[in-house]
């Protein structure tokens, strides 16, 4: 029987076994094992009907060694403390391996967004950012989109942060509509972060991309962007999936078609998508679909240890964070599976994030030729210093990137010391 999943302990094992690789001593790492902060609120809302309900939030604030915690909000039903505790902690070594000037940190709310109107989920929101207002700021603490928040939902905690200040904070909040400071080019940084790190594994591995068959789980932000970019890099998606389940079609599919599909109206999903030669698959069947590359880009947990021995793609780019657990990470490992981790694969979005803070305390605009041209760059920089790290430890790119990140978080802390 395998035990339950907690993501939070399937971080601290990683941690352990990377900072164990790096040599370092108990001691140097011992900060990281915990979050700095750690707020719980409970945020009663006035339902459209007069009702009252309250929801449970979160905002953990894992390290500030290197910078500002950085970190999304996500609205999902299921989450728990210990879920944005490991966020959280992702978050920190995701800011860490691409080197960029931030901790990390993570807030969820407890609720299933889709049973809300736009009303109820405005005033959950502007209760929330209110009821975090002594964590966050350009300065201490700044979140951005995650699993069902988005730019319209970080446009209401911009503005609820400035109407308490009395001043407009741009910078409070990435991932912004571009009307009131967003960056261009953040929407579509996640998913493009994954095509820059699918493309340059193929190549470390001598695969060509043209051709290369792909699986998509998650046709969201992240894995709807990823599957249109590799589908214009030339690759053949040939499966993606959704909360409904999937569709496959072994010639490929027409990415675009889907996309389309997706968005004609609030709520479509896979299930009612047809055309011909497609075969309605599961989220199951996708994730051990004869392919060449696998992007799970939904939640955790998705590779688990029933899993990982049934997965038949070569290359694994993790697109969503932790969806590989750590049992089954093992698994993969045994299987020779090559496996591009969260914290290195789905960092393009907190590096526009990184880019957006820059213009706002600026007050400069880049162009999105710019934005994306850096981005590249930072991935790629990034890509290779994990590669070396591996091949130099004779280890995993999970192990590679870990060792990267934590080396750069131990190494901010003992030059800063402890206060007092
Ligand atoms: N939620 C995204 C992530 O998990 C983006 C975070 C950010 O931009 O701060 O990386």
């Amino acid at each position: 029987m395998s035990k339950a999943y907690n993501p939070y302990e399937d971080m601290l094992e990683v941690l352990e076994k990377a900072a164990k690789m790096l040599g370092l001593d108990e001691k140097d790492y011992e900060a990281l094992k915990y979050p700095e902060r750690e707020l719980k609120v409970a945020i009663p809302v006035e339902m459209d009907d007069g009702s009252i309900r309250v929801f449970q939030g979160y905002r953990v604030q894992h390290s500030s060694s290197r910078g500002p915690c950085k970190g999304g909000i996500r609205y999902h039903q299921d989450v728990d403390i210990d879920e944005v505790k490991a966020l959280a902690a992702w978050m920190s070594f995701k800011c860490a391996v691409v080197n960029i000037p931030y901790g990390g940190g993570k807030g969820a709310v407890k609720v299933n967004p889709k049973e809300l109107s736009k009303n109820e989920l405005k005033n959950l929101t502007r209760r929330y950012t209110a009821m975090i207002l002594p964590l966050i700021g350009p300065e201490t603490d700044i979140p951005a989109p995650d699993v069902n928040t988005n730019a319209e939902i970080m446009g209401w905690i911009m503005d609820t942060y400035s109407m308490f200040k009395g001043y407009t904070v741009p910078g409070v909040v990435t991932g912004k509509p571009v009307e009131i400071g967003g960056s261009l080019g953040r929407k579509e940084a996640t998913g493009r972060g994954v095509m820059f790190m699918t493309r340059e594994i193929l190549h470390r591995l001598g695969m060509p991309i043209i051709g290369a068959e792909v699986a998509v789980q998650g046709m969201g932000n992240v894995g709807g962007t990823a599957a249109r970019l590799l589908h214009n890099e030339g690759c053949k998606i040939v499966a993606v999936s959704d909360v409904s389940g999937g569709v496959y079609r072994r010639s490929g599919l027409d990415v675009n078609e889907i996309l389309s599909f997706l968005s004609s109206d609030e709520g479509k999903l896979l299930k009612d998508y047809n055309a011909p030669g497609i075969v309605h698959i599961t989220n199951e069947e996708l994730l051990t679909t004869e392919c060449d590359v696998l992007i799970p880009a939904a939640l955790e947990n998705q590779i688990t240890e029933a899993l990982a021995p049934r997965i038949k793609a070569s290359v694994i780019v993790e697109g969503a964070n932790g969806p590989t657990t750590v049992e089954a990470d093992k698994i993969l490992e045994r299987n020779r599976k090559v496996v591009v981790p969260d914290i290195l694969a789905n960092a393009g979005g907190v590096v526009v994030s990184y880019f957006e803070w820059v213009q706002n305390i600026q007050s400069l605009m880049w162009d999105e030729e710019e934005v994306n041209r850096t981005l590249e760059k930072i991935m790629i920089r990034a890509f290779n210093e994990v590669w070396e790290k591996k091949n130099e430890k004779g280890t995993t790119m999970r192990m590679g990137a870990y060792m990267v990140a934590i080396d750069r978080i131990v190494k901010a802390k003992q030059i800063r010391g402890i206060f007092p």
